[in-house]
């Protein structure tokens, strides 16, 4: 494999990190262009320095000086803002790790697209928002996208080699999360540190959040929709607490084909980096024979309501994923900072949904405004349950 060029927006978070492990891993087969972060400067310009990237980007603009001052003395460029973000996402590099959590990533995912380049995308709620726009670029651009969530890139996995007429169903697989055997009395005084204590995984806050409700489940089926091109009802979820089997796919003449691997981020990630090659990694190597058994349940949807949500947002289409996304964006924040509780995060995301238009959005910019505007509808009505 001849070395290649990549850059990661996001490079400071979970995702980010872990990308950055296996290209440090493997220096001979990696050059690091851009890496970008919201206001991590410390671990921002540290990984610059360490990976030799050419270019380093903080989305705060009034960090930039200090970002300066921590690269001086090489040959890093920093830089500040949108315009940079897009820079970092759009030049440069062939392949981009798209790694920023939240719709806040939907714009530099965009500008990898527009570009062409290969995006190995993270980024699950820029899909939500706006998946026809993006497929749609890719499509136009001849960008390849390639899907990093461990269940996506399974079932990408799974589906090589095989006629998309020949698929019958996608079974997205679901660890349950943290609060899967709770009722939901007790779900209903949880903290945030309780519910980011995933069981399997070690993420970010937020979508670690987005595991204990299960609405990341709910993102993924959307997200699922999108990059495979199936319909709701051709996209099943099945629990299955172990983390070991990460997605399935049922073929016409029966046959199911998984992929398995121990819950580690850096096995789809590589799967992504080395593409189409594969690459080792330090993931810890799958014990069947030590694990004492696996086990598969159907999702409950009366203790975890987002499931349904998500459903009927990608039902209904229109402007219901954004409102959806941004609500749960804003509530997903607002019980981090204990300003609302556990269960009024589902609350806040339906009330919202249910006032979206049935209007679809026809650009980015349409997007950007349903966001903005569902934001100030969540906003709003967290601030009369605080009244
Ligand atoms: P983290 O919160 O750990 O990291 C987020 C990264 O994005 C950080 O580098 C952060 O910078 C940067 N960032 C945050 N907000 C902005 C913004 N407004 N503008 C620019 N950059 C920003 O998230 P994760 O790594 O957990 O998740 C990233 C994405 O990957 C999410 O969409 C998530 O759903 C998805 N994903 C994550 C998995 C995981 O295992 N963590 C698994 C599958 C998917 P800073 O550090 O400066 O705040």
């Amino acid at each position: 494999m001849s070395r290649r060029t990549v850059s990661i927006l996001g490079a400071t978070g979970s995702v980010g990190t872990s990308t950055l492990d296996l290209i440090e891993r493997h220096p001979d087969r990696f050059e690091v262009v851009a890496l970008t972060a919201a206001r991590n400067v410390a671990a921002l310009a540290d990984a610059a320095r360490r990976t030799y990237a050419k270019l380093a980007v903080i989305d705060d603009e009034a960090l930039l000086p200090d970002l300066k001052q921590r690269l001086e003395g090489t040959n890093c460029r920093a830089a500040a803002g949108k315009d940079a973000l897009a820079e970092a996402a759009a030049g440069g590099a062939g392949w981009i790790m798209a790694a920023i959590v939240g719709c806040a990533g939907l714009e530099p995912v965009m500008a990898a697209i527009d570009a062409g380049r290969t995006v190995a995308l993270a980024n699950k709620e820029s899909l939500v928002t706006a998946g026809a726009l993006m497929t749609e670029a890719a499509a136009r651009s001849g960008a390849a996208i390639l899907p990093v969530d461990s269940e996506h890139n399974a079932i990408f996995q799974c589906l090589a080699g095989n006629r998309p007429s020949d698929v019958a169903k996608l079974v997205l697989t679901a660890s349950g999360g943290p609060f899967r055997t709770k009722s939901r009395d007790e779900m209903a005084a949880m903290t945030p540190e309780q519910a980011v204590a995933h069981p399997n995984w070690s993420m970010g806050a937020k979508i670690s959040i987005d595991s204990a409700t299960m609405m990341n489940k709910g993102l993924e089926l959307i997200e699922a929709h999108h990059l495979f091109g199936l319909a709701s009802e051709r996209i099943d979820i099945l629990v299955h607490p172990q983390s070991v089997v990460h997605s399935m796919v049922e073929f016409i003449d029966g046959s199911v084909l998984a992929q398995l691997g121990s819950p580690d981020m850096r096995i789809p990630i590589a799967h992504a980096l080395a593409w189409p090659e594969r690459m080792e990694t330090p993931a810890q190597r799958l014990d069947l024979a030590g694990l004492a058994s696996l086990t598969f349940e159907a999702p409950d949807d009366e203790r975890f309501p987002a499931l349904k949500a998500a459903r009927s947002a990608l039902e209904a289409g229109g402007a219901a994923p954004i409102a959806l996304n941004a609500a749960n964006e804003e509530a997903v924040a607002a019980f981090l900072q204990r300003r609302i509780g556990f269960l009024d995060i589902l609350g806040i995301v339906v009330e919202t949904m249910a006032q979206a238009s049935a209007e679809p959005p026809r650009s980015i910019a349409d997007v950007i405004d349903i966001d903005r505007e569902a934001r100030a509808k969540a906003t709003h009505l967290m601030s009369e349950m605080a009244a």
